[in-house]
């Protein structure tokens, strides 16, 4: 899914609203987050962070990430075989496929796979408030793919 085409979340006035004071290791972070379309972990954040500020620390990052985290202004994900892995918060819902041979993340939306949750959750006598699936995958051959 392309986020791109998406309007970034103004995390600087959600903090200051929250009372957070931005400091310039948040809005490099914040900054970071915003211009991002992959679904990078801290380390990664870190070190794209490292390039615009050296004196950023990867606990730094790591507060920051739990402080926006606790604000609902980025989704952690906890993906099987790796580090936590983050992204912005975004109007739009989609689900996740990894690549287990090369840690690719593949985002995706089913109206039929919604719909039937919902199905599901309603004959349970429920109603879905929110939801995480993730499948777990390899590549196909070329010969076995149709
Ligand atoms: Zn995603």
């Amino acid at each position: 899914m392309n986020h791109s085409a998406q309007t970034k979340p103004d995390y600087e006035r959600e903090l200051r609203r929250a009372g957070v004071r931005i400091t310039r290791p948040r809005r490099v972070i914040l900054d970071i987050l915003a211009a991002t379309e992959d679904h990078p972990d801290a380390m990664e954040i870190f070190q794209r962070a490292s390039t615009i500020d050296k004196s950023i620390s990867l606990s730094t990052v790591y507060r920051t990430m739990k402080l926006l985290e606790g604000m609902g202004a980025i989704h952690r994900h906890a993906f099987e075989g790796g580090p936590a892995r983050f992204e912005q918060a975004s109007g739009d819902h989609h689900d996740h496929l990894i690549d287990l041979d090369t840690g690719d993340v593949i985002e995706f939306h089913s109206n039929r796979i919604e719909e039937l949750q919902d199905e599901i959750a309603r004959e349970l006598g429920y109603e879905i408030v929110h939801h995480r699936l993730e499948l777990y995958g390899r590549r196909r051959k070329a010969s076995a793919r149709k």
